[in-house]
């Protein structure tokens, strides 16, 4: 398989989902520690892995898509990376990512956009060149193309506000963001650390779970995971949903939500009821909240992560302060190594925690977050067992138009139904359900309470085997 992958990933190099590709050598040394390091009956022995470049792994690279670290080799292993080398992958390389996980179109970083694989043809205009293509969602778009377009068993992505479940949606592939704190952000660069989980992007959801299984447990290098049922959450084949109690929120339901996804949302619900779920109504009325929120918050956090962006310890370092201060070299520094966007949540964020504005801005939000997280205890207090969402809005949208919106401002209109999760902390898968009209994928996103990784597998084993 790693043989086949590699094969793929120069082939559809024009896809511009990598950062780097494993050089063969490094390939081989990989395969040859798999068969001496990993068990024998491991699933993963020998198959290929992709890893989102924000985080680190020894050999390779992390640049976070930024100039700031395009210079950076990180010399350990995230711990999700070194649990799958311990399992047998083999990674084949790290992928395109917006600049530090901000943004969700993959199109705001160092190596250029990546380009989604469904509708590809209709712009090509020579056999390297497209004239436009559809955006492949992100932050982790690198990631999810590679699994779209078959170059790997599986990817690691990460996701803040949406970033694996959104691409995951645009390009038709399983997303799962996993409960917060039950897998290491250990090695993976911090954008949220409050809300950043790595997340998994697979083909299917038997494989998603695989994955997770290997990558969740407790770890004594990021104390915020925990101690839980380490029992693996494998699906079986031949579930059944009966009395299910599946919630369906109106609140998900917003303004520029597409008339395709609503319309897939009733009937896949409609469905799960003929097949004996129980679908019920179900109010979260702080849903509406969550991307001022989570707007107000992501800067915050970013801020103070950035700041160790400084020209001095690694990364970037601006040659020619125009200064001779140390001011005046981290000025310069930061000016050169990020993008507009990052600039912009940095200052944001600052203004946000001025002492003058820190209870107007800061504490409010965080208050909102706690009645967001409040709304899920909600409604699982009423025993609803899982949510059934769409993930975003509409399908892929085209890279031309996605430049358009305003600042990015409107394509984070685009996580109005992922962000809430990454709030309260509970897991929420994205899936491909069908094909639009005009042959995107449509997805739907499955939220449950912390730790019920299980069920939502077993639900979308289940959906994916109806669709
Ligand atoms: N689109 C969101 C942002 O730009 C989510 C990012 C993420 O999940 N990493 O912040």
């Amino acid at each position: 398989p790693v043989k086949e992958s590699l094969a793929a990933i120069r082939k559809f190099k024009h896809l511009n989902a990598f950062t780097f590709v494993a050089s063969e050598e490094l390939l081989e040394e990989q395969l040859r520690n798999a068969a001496i390091n990993s068990s024998q009956d491991s699933p993963l022995r020998g198959l290929p892995i992709v890893v989102k470049d924000n985080f680190c792994v020894r050999g390779m690279p992390a640049t976070c898509g930024s100039k700031m670290l395009s210079r950076f080799d990180p010399q350990y292993n995230a711990t999700v990376v070194e649990k799958l080398i311990n399992a047998g992958v083999v990674v084949m390389g790290k992928t395109n990512m917006d600049e530090f996980g901000m943004g969700n179109g993959t199109v705001d970083s160092i190596h250029g956009p990546t380009k989604n694989v469904w509708g590809l043809e209709k712009f090509r205009c020579s056999s390297t060149s497209f004239d436009d293509w559809h955006v492949p969602g992100g932050s982790s778009g690198g990631s999810a193309v590679a699994v779209a377009a078959g170059l790997c068993f599986g990817a690691i992505g990460s996701d803040t506000g949406g970033s694996t479940r959104n691409p995951a949606s645009y390009c038709g592939v399983v997303g799962l963001k996993p409960t917060y704190g039950t897998v290491s952000r250990h090695g993976l660069i911090p954008l949220v650390n409050s809300m950043d989980v790595p997340g998994i992007l697979t083909k299917n959801v038997v494989n998603c779970a695989v994955l997770y299984d290997t990558m969740k447990g407790w770890d004594s290098k990021d104390s915020t995971t925990v101690k839980f049922d380490m029992r693996p959450t494998t699906p079986s084949q031949t579930g059944s949903i009966k009395g299910f109690r599946i919630g369906v929120p109106k609140d998900f339901q917003c303004e520029g939500m597409a008339a395709d996804v609503i319309e897939c949302w009733k009937s896949t619900a409609d469905i799960l009821e003929k097949e004996g779920a129980q679908i019920q109504e179900v109010s979260l009325p702080h849903t509406k909240y969550s991307i001022v929120c989570y707007s107000v918050l992501n800067p915050c956090e970013v801020a103070s992560n950035m700041a160790r962006y400084d020209g001095l310890r690694y990364g970037h370092r601006a040659t020619k302060p125009r200064q001779n201060s140390t001011e005046a070299l981290y000025a310069q520094t930061r000016h050169e190594g990020f993008n507009l966007v990052v600039r912009g949540r940095i200052l944001a964020g600052n203004y946000f925690l001025l002492k003058s504005n820190y209870d107007k801005y800061f504490l409010q939000a965080l208050k909102v977050r706690r009645l967001i997280q409040q709304d899920f205890e909600n409604v699982w207090e009423k025993g609803v067992d899982l949510l059934l969402t769409p993930c975003t809005l509409t399908t892929a949208p085209k890279y031309t138009d996605f430049l358009k919106w305003d600042n990015r401002k409107q394509s984070s209109v685009q996580d109005y139904c992922t962000q809430s999760a990454n709030m309260a902390g509970v897991p929420a898968l994205s899936m491909p359900i069908k094909l639009s009209q005009d042959g995107l994928p449509l997805s739907l996103q499955l939220i449950g309470p912390r730790f019920s990784e299980n069920k939502i597998f077993e639900m979308a084993k289940f959906v994916e085997n109806l669709v």
